[in-house]
């Protein structure tokens, strides 16, 4: 059962005899939480002592383990790759036959039953890519892939999308139906279900002969580009852009052309965009490129940025907690003076946004794509 961890056995025991814990500083989980064992040293000490047979896996490790975002913070405090390493005791422990937190285990369960980690009817969202002229294209240089966050919950976001492919006259089709990337299953341990779900995604592909994969939610692109080589590795994939990165060439293109907007901006960079996939320049260079904007860093910014405390699983498993740790991050921005909170992923447009209401504030949470589209 242990096998899998067995790698980091080395690890985890340098990690207890170091007095440094700088893996706390931050971490979403800890901050929230406030017990060592939900930081990274904590995971790591039981991942050492069930490795050594003196812990045995039980519903207390479980709800340690899976309180993770996945945010990779403690990577960058730490340099070593605990977040993968929590990842892996995540799905040890689900191998070894202790479940994950009921909340946590809805996930992979609902996208077994209804194909989609919020057990939405597909029905709904055929019947919503209906409505979309371009699910009916046949060929073009991009597809877009829409994932359940936004065919489900941030429609709005789909739409600022379209809007500024189709006013730069990008070549683009959409996806047809509804296939969830695998990322909410994959993030809490659930692999063999993630790989279903990749194997899905990339016949999809197949079939339409993309050439050149677009994505707006930094979960999906993250899959696409970094977990789908590991998961089925024989598959073949397209190339893939995040949504930032062709709308940064198309403006440098001088294919869209902004109008001005006079407002202090602040930045929050996705985990799975930012520290997990490097890309921090294209979403500030397309805020710059509008005219008026000023663009303010919060403290914790590019490789330091805080998690806003979706990720991984988190917000299904424990929603308020969650809702707390962005608000937080709401806070950090109105510290620094913005009056827009932009990010570019639609998992954390949802939880920055339920963070700012329940702390009443008047900063407007939107995504990159969204104010771009609203100065077109
Ligand atoms: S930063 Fe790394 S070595 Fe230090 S306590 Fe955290 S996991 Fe252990
Ligand atoms: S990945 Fe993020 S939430 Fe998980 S232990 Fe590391 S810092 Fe904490």
């Amino acid at each position: 059962m242990t096998e899998r961890l067995s790698k980091y056995e080395d690890w985890a025991r340098a990690c207890m005899h170091l007095r440094c814990g700088l893996c706390r500083e931050n971490c979403p989980a800890y901050s929230q939480l406030k017990l060592d064992s939900y930081s990274a040293k904590g995971k790591l000490t039981m991942l050492y002592h069930w490795l050594k047979g003196g812990l045995q896996p039980d519903e207390v490790m479980a709800d340690r383990v899976f309180a993770c975002t996945s945010c990779g913070l403690c990577d960058v405090a730490c340099g070593y790759d605990q977040s993968t390493a929590i990842q892996d005791m995540k799905a040890a422990l689900l191998e070894s036959g202790v479940n994950a937190p009921e909340s946590y285990m809805r996930i992979s369960e609902r996208t077994k039953e209804t194909g989609n980690p919020y057990a939405e009817d597909k029905d709904a969202a055929h019947a919503y890519l209906e409505t979309i002229p371009e699910t009916k294209l046949d060929s073009a240089d991009f597809t877009l892939f829409l994932g359940c966050t936004e065919i489900y919950r941030e429609q709005d976001q789909v739409d600022s999308v379209l809007q500024i492919l189709r006013a730069a006259k990008v070549s683009f089709n959409v996806i047809s139906q509804n296939i969830c990337c695998g990322s909410p299953t994959f993030r809490v341990g659930d692999d063999a279900q993630a790989r279903v779900q990749a194997g899905l995604v990339t016949s999809l592909f197949a079939d339409m002969s993309t050439s050149s994969v677009l994505a707006s939610c930094s979960g999906c692109y993250r899959m696409f580009v970094h977990d789908y080589p590991s998961l089925i590795p024989e598959a073949e994939f397209p190339p893939v852009l995040h949504t930032v990165q062709l709308i940064d060439r198309l403006l440098r293109e001088k294919k869209l052309k902004p109008r001005s907007l006079e407002a202090v901006v602040t930045y929050h960079d996705p985990c799975h965009l930012g520290r997990h996939s490097g890309i921090y320049d294209e979403p500030r260079r397309i805020i710059q490129a509008i005219p008026g904007l000023k663009l303010v860093e919060m403290e914790w910014a590019h490789k330091f940025s805080k998690c806003c405390g979706a990720g991984g699983g988190f917000r299904s498993g424990r929603e308020e907690d969650a809702i707390s740790i962005a608000a937080r991050r709401v806070q950090e921005a109105e510290s620094v003076g913005a009056t827009i909170l932009l990010t570019a992923c639609p998992f954390c447009l949802r939880n920055l946004t339920d963070g700012a209401e329940r702390i009443s504030s008047s900063i407007k949470i939107q995504t990159v794509e969204s104010l771009l589209a609203e100065q077109l």
